[in-house]
This record gives structure tokens, sequence and C-alpha cells, in this order.
């Protein structure tokens, strides 16, 4: 299939979107319609000669604003879409066509994710309206980590509460460790280890991948595992909420609020969710921003230390994500917390890779792990997936 992909990555109240041709150095045509279901509803992104547009929607639902993002898309059609839905469960193990029994199937899904699914569900539900000829292709955040052993995704809890309510780990961000991951091993070319990935932006998660194929992750049955995030807790102890329960009243809605919104770099630097924002206070002195980096840091090296366990031998670490990608200071922070690992930062490297650049920041010592920046690509990696299934060979 030649034809563009339009990738759509549909929330409760926003459509993001992008339109990517079989080239992948072609420019793409790439939005955001937001605050759909309010009266203030827009569509803004970068037009083909990478200049920015901005303009109020009429409508303000879905269907709506997917005909906006067509009207857009200045006289290209695309061939299929390709969406991106967070839960998969353990049905799928990779991206699947869409028809009535995949909807079905991915709105049994959404009691394990109840704020995402149904979102997902309806950008399908609007897309398949609007465009009842093209194929459309579920591919999902959970199905990369499918190959996990059960040693590695099975909690410690009572048999049944697996087998009858699928509780067990799932991870997430599936299309950006497999994107950084696959594209290390291209750029490598090593045999036999495998590599931890880090994807640090709002929400943050590591992974071991091994020849392609995820071993373990820090993400579980929901997206607030592991690591400290922009607003989320990441691990805290299990008995926490019985004991804001018992001590302090809160119902359990409040203590998830807590958890998922005003936790993470928030809570704990009390400023900002935001690493730029408190890299810039932290350097002023405020200690809530240096707290807040401390604990982000030494967490994220913590996670790559428990997930080594999963590889045989450490090729290196892949860093992805807003933070990631752009946060030197982080990623110094990160590799001085695992000298056991034999890791050279070559500081300069480092310093310079930012914005979007991929680039290898060891120093280059033959038996020392590698380390490298890699942006991540998940709307690419979808519409590679999308192609891929359409054209029968599998990702
Ligand atoms: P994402 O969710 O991947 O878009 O990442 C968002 C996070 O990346 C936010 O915490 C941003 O502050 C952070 N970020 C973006 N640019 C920088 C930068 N230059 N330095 C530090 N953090 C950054």
């Amino acid at each position: 299939m030649n034809d563009p992909v339009l990738v759509i990555n549909c929330g409760s109240s926003s459509i993001k979107y992008a339109l990517i041709a079989a080239d992948p150095d072609a420019p793409r045509l790439a939005g955001l319609a937001e605050r759909l279901g309010g009266s203030d509803a827009r569509l803004k992104g970068l037009d083909s000669r990478g200049e920015p547009f901005e303009r109020a929607l009429a409508g303000e639902d879905h269907v709506r604003a997917l005909e906006a993002i067509l009207d857009g898309l200045e006289g290209q059609r695309p061939g299929a879409v390709g969406h991106r839905i967070v839960h998969g469960g353990e049905r799928f193990t990779r991206a699947t066509l869409i028809d009535d029994a995949v909807v079905a199937a991915i709105e049994e899904t959404a009691a394990l994710a109840p704020l995402h699914n149904p979102a997902n569900l309806q950008g399908v539900a609007a897309t398949r309206q609007l465009f009842p000829e093209l194929p459309q292709v579920a591919v999902f955040d959970t199905a990369f980590h499918q190959t996990l052993p059960p040693r590695a995704y099975r909690y410690a809890l009572p048999e049944a509460l697996y087998r009858d309510h699928g509780i067990r780990r799932y991870g997430f961000h599936g299309t950006s460790h497999a994107y950084v991951s696959t594209r290390a091993d291209a750029l490598s070319s090593l045999e036999g280890g495998g590599w931890l990935t880090a994807h640090l932006g709002n929400g943050c998660s590591t992974a071991a991948v091994r020849g392609g194929r995820s071993l373990d992750t820090s993400m579980g049955l929901t997206p607030l595992e592991g690591l400290v995030m922009g607003t989320r807790s990441g691990d805290v102890d299990p008995g926490l909420h019985s004991h804001l329960a018992r001590r302090l009243g809160w119902p359990l809605e409040r203590i998830d609020e807590v958890l998922n919104r005003g936790s993470g770099l928030l809570g704990l630097s009390g400023l900002t969710h935001d690493m730029r924002e408190l890299e810039a206070a932290a350097e002023e002195g405020h200690a809530g921003a240096q707290l807040a980096i401390e604990v982000f840091c030494y967490r994220v090296a913590k996670s790559l230390a428990a997930l080594s366990c999963a590889l045989p031998r450490l090729d290196g670490i892949v860093f992805t994500g807003g933070i990631g990608e752009n946060s030197p200071l982080v990623r110094e922070k990160v590799v001085d917390h695992l000298p056991h690992f034999g890791l050279g930062l070559d500081r300069a490297a480092n310093a310079a890779t930012v914005r979007g650049r991929e680039g290898r920041i060891d120093g280059r010592h033959p038996a020392a792990p590698r380390l490298w920046v890699i942006p991540t690509d998940e709307e690419g990696r979808i519409a590679e997936e999308t192609r891929q299934l359409l054209g029968g060979t599998a990702p």
C-alpha cells in the first residue's frame, strides 16, 4: 500500500493526527484538534511547508473535528487509518484490522483502561463513519509487552484475580519502546544482548528488550506503576491506599486523583510537573525542584538496574521522550547512579544531543555498554505497523 496512512490518537476531548507517507523522509501533515465538546474547540498543526496554523472549529464533536482535519490535508487522501489504542489486554498481541468484533473486544478491555479505551473508540467510530471504505487498524500500547514471561507479568496475588479478572502487569508505551529498540538494533548491529529503553516524558516507563521482544517493563496493570512521572506517583507501598483511607478518611476517588494528578514531579516539587521548568527552578536554588529531580533520576536508575535482570548482557541504554531526548542533566544523573554498569558518558556529546537529535553519548569504549538518545516516533511506528499489516507482512 503506497497511499499515506492517517494516524489518529483520540482522547475524550482531543484528536491528535498525522498523515504519514510511505516515504519516511516526506513531510508530515500533523496537528491536534482540542477542547472538543467545549465552545472553544480548535484545530492547530503544521502544513506541508512546516508552517503552523490554528483555527476555531465550527462544530465541536469528534466527527466534525475529523472532517476539519480532512479538509486540512491539502487534497491528500489516506489509504488507511491507524489508531492508537491504549489497552489491548491479553487478546491483542499485535496490530489488528478493525471490524465489529474487534471493536467489541476493545470495549471489553475498557474495564482495564476506563479513561482511555472508550475515548480511543470514539475516534474509531468517527473515522468508520467518515471513511467506511478505508481499512482501519488498531495499534495497541500494550501489545509489544505481550512477550513478557509470566515471572515478569504476574503479581503475587491470588490466582483467581488473574484468571477471572485479568489482573496482571501489561505495560504501556509499547510503540515507543518498540520503535527506539528497533532503531538501536539497526544503529548498533550487536548480537546476543539487549537494550534498556527509558521513555521519559509526561508519562515515563522503562523496558528491557532483546531481539525485538519486550522482556520486562516498569508499568503494570495501569500506567501508574513504576517511575516518577509528571503528575503520577509511580510505585508506592500497596498499603498506602488503606492507610490514607483509615487515617485521613479519603475515599478511593480522592486517592486515585492524588496519585494520578497531584503526585510525581508536581507533588514532590510543589511547583510544576514540567521538567524544563524544574531544571530552571533548581538552578535558582528551589529545594522542592532539586528534590523532585533527584528522586526522578534515582528512580529511573533503580528501575533500569532492576530490569537489567531480564537481559543476559547489556548492549546499552536508550533515552527517549521529551525529557529523555532533551535533558542532558537527567541523562547524566541517571548514568551517575549506575556506576556498576561500567557506563562511560561523553559529557560533550550528551550536552549536544538535544532538540530531536539522534546521537550516541557514550565514550565509545569497546567493552562499555552504549548510550543512545533516540527521538521516539510513535506515529511513524503506528503508520508502519498499519502498512505492514495491510501489505501482508508481519511487523
Ligand atoms: P513528552 O510527554 O514526551 O512530550 O515530554 C514532556 C516533558 O519533556 C516535560 O516534562 C517537559 O518539560 C520535558 N522537556 C521538554 N523539553 C525539555 C528540555 N529542553 N529540558 C528538560 N525537559 C524538557
